[in-house]
């Protein structure tokens, strides 16, 4: 998937609220598949039990973790969905 289709599913988890603190650096991550756990080791980085990033090395629920615990990153990517008239694609709009 796109970087931006990401960015924007990882900014949808956060506003949703689907993230849980299980540990101090453990996370439950309500994905639209499932429950994946993402952990983040010393240096910051992040590790998430989905099939995409043992794939790819990076996933929607990681880049949701890195957000809600990284204020800057998470004020940077709230001015760029903003900026691109957020609307998820992938979602059917109810009226
Ligand atoms: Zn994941």
């Amino acid at each position: 998937m796109p970087i931006d289709t990401m960015i924007k599913k990882a900014y949808d988890l956060v506003q949703k609220g689907r993230i849980e603190a299980i540990g101090d650096e453990l996370f439950n991550v309500v994905g639209e598949h499932g429950t994946y756990t993402v952990a983040r080791r010393i240096d910051r980085t992040v590790n998430c039990n989905c099939l995409g990033f043992v794939r790819k090395g990076r996933c929607s629920h990681s880049l949701a973790v890195l957000m809600l615990t990284q204020p800057a990153l998470l004020r940077t990517v709230q001015k760029q969905v903003s900026k691109a008239s957020y609307r998820a694609e992938s979602e059917p709009r109810h009226r």
